[in-house]
């Protein structure tokens, strides 16, 4: 075995996967530019990853999910500015570390070691005129720099293996690759040196429904084998209803709900949780008509008033547009993880009348349960 990698599973991650957190993030904003036109695209937001979980982050195109994940691991490009809060990462026995503040040696070593991201579109990131070997080799190198030739081929070999793909192809060539091969590869890099946070932006969108399925139930075997945690950010809900332990969604920079998957996909209590997931048909699912939600984005250099979802939203009352729900517990939810910000479930919402006093609710009412087919 190899001296340089540590090698062999990890104690299995539902062991560990109870609420210990491994990643919080704390009251993060970011914005674009600065001054008076600056766009602020995530607004204080409070995510906690715990260890071993996989965290599905949803939302439509534009609602913030990559800015807030590059945001948090510091890969934001320029004119991406974090303008407030915390990133915390726990190593298991020590005091946790603030990633916004890592020094830039610091934030290397943190990087690939603790936290790996795979990119948007990075099954197309692959060196084109290098072998898959000399791309191992190189992210190896770079972070094992005692380590031997044949140890990282030896790496090389068993992290193609554990993706599923023939060490054959470590003398390939990207384009000898199928997409979903490539897709691999790169989730076998991002695995390459045992990190405790995977982050996944969008990874398999280019790919066809059936190899996305496959790649994710391959990463979800992976995290039972090795116990690391998964941000995985996508706007197909219904993607992460099946693979996700748990969903975070997003609208207009700010978490609107998060929730236990299955809860999440039972009970969708958020208006925008709902349209989402009418949004997307599911492969296994009852057959049933697309909604999906009406009208488009807010311009985030002008967002509506209160609620950002008020102008698009079939139950919104008076108090929406003049206030904003800010993210709380239901009282139908006491006791549960699960947090949702709009006024229909704030936990003053059942008696006040304030909050009731516009124009009454227009939408049909929210469902409260959907068929159970297709969570796995
Ligand atoms: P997508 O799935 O399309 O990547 P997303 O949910 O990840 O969408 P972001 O890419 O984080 O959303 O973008 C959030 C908002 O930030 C956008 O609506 C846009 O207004 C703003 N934004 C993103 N990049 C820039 C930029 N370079 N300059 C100015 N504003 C930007
Ligand atoms: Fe709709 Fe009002 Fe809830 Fe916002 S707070 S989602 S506008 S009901």
């Amino acid at each position: 075995m190899s001296t340089a990698f540590r090698g062999g599973p990890a104690e299995p991650a539902h062991a560990s996967a109870g609420r210990e957190p491994v990643l919080e993030i704390r009251d993060l904003t970011v914005a674009y530019g600065a001054g008076a036109d600056a766009v602020t695209a995530v607004h204080g937001v409070d995510l906690t990853l715990h260890r071993g979980e996989v965290l599905g982050l949803a939302g439509e195109s534009g609602s913030g999910k990559s800015t807030l994940v590059y945001g948090a691991t510091r890969l934001l490009p320029p004119p991406g500015v974090v303008a407030g809060g915390q990133v915390l990462y726990h190593r298991r026995g020590e005091e946790p570390i603030d990633v916004l503040r890592l020094s830039d040696a610091e934030l290397r070593a943190f990087r690939w070691n603790e936290a790996s991201v795979v990119f948007q579109g990075a099954m197309n990131s692959l060196n084109p005129v290098e072998r898959v070997l000399g791309q191992f080799d190189d992210a190896l190198r770079a972070h094992r720099p005692g380590s031997t030739r044949a140890e990282r081929r030896q790496r090389a070999a068993d992290l193609l293996r554990l993706v599923g793909i023939n060490p054959e192809r470590l003398s390939s060539y990207p384009h000898q690759l199928s997409g979903g091969m490539r897709q691999r590869v790169m989730i076998a890099m991002a695995l390459a040196l045992e990190p405790d946070v995977v982050v996944m932006d969008e990874p398999t969108t280019a790919l066809d429904v059936v190899m996305q399925r496959h790649i994710l139930r391959q990463l979800r075997s992976l995290r039972d084998r090795f116990g690391f945690a998964v941000v995985f950010v996508t706007h197909d809900l219904s993607l992460l209803v099946e693979f996700a332990d748990r969903i975070a969604v997003m609208y207009g920079g700010r978490l609107v709900e998060q929730a236990d998957a299955r809860d999440l996909y039972l009970t969708p209590r958020h208006p925008y949780s709902h349209g989402l997931l009418n949004s997307f048909p599911s492969l296994r699912g009852e057959v049933r008509e697309l909604t999906g939600i009406p009208g488009s984005p807010p311009d985030l250099r002008r967002p509506p008033s209160g609620c950002v979802l008020h102008p698009r939203c079939a139950h919104a009352m008076k108090v929406c547009a003049a206030h904003r729900p800010p993210l709380a517990t239901a009282p139908v939810d006491a006791g549960r993880d699960r947090e949702v910000a709009c006024w229909l479930h704030h936990p003053t919402a059942a008696a006040p009348a304030h909050l009731v006093s516009g124009p009454a609710t227009t939408g049909p009412a929210l469902p409260t349960a959907q068929t159970t087919d297709g969570v796995s």
